[in-house]
């Protein structure tokens, strides 16, 4: 099992695509947290849809299989790796933009979900606090679901 790196927090084993990979690899060179808001607009090649006080809204550079949106929520103020560590007023912003989110998106449906803490639990390969907003299709039109690693099973 890999530590997240002593510079950027960056876990190499958790990205999933060749783009991630280079990137990374690119963010480890300049040893700097790529989610942090002093690097957050170098690094991440998608635009950034909205900012709060609190918050970037954004699109995942490599969207889930199968999503129509993939949107990221990357906390603006500091570099923190747990929900614990923002303030009430942060965390309320946040809901406030996912709803923002759903409305301006018309989203009938989806999910979210934040990773936070000690990434040997999560699967996850930033460990700068960021909120996912997945939507896909209905299981109407669709048989295949969308799976996302959200931690590990304990073993039997
Ligand atoms: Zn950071």
């Amino acid at each position: 099992m890999s530590e997240p790196s002593k510079k950027t927090g960056l876990i190499h084993e958790n990205a999933r695509t060749e783009e991630q990979k280079k990137l990374m690899a690119q963010i480890e060179q300049d040893g700097v947290c790529p989610f942090c808001a002093e690097h957050f607009k170098k690094y991440h090649p998608k635009p950034i849809i909205k900012e709060t006080d609190s918050w970037f809204l954004t699109t995942n550079m490599s969207p889930y299989e199968g999503t129509t949106y993939h949107f990221l929520f990357v906390y603006k103020k500091a570099h923190v790796i747990s929900p614990s560590e923002i303030t009430p007023e942060s965390r309320a912003d946040l809901f406030d933009l996912i709803n923002w989110t759903v409305e301006k998106y018309d989203i009938k449906g989806g999910s979210f979900f934040m990773r936070f803490g000690d990434h040997h639990y999560t699967g996850g390969s930033v460990e700068h606090l960021h909120t996912h907003l997945i939507v896909g299709d209905t299981d109407e039109s669709s048989q295949d679901a969308i799976r996302v690693k959200l931690g590990w099973k304990v073993a039997s």
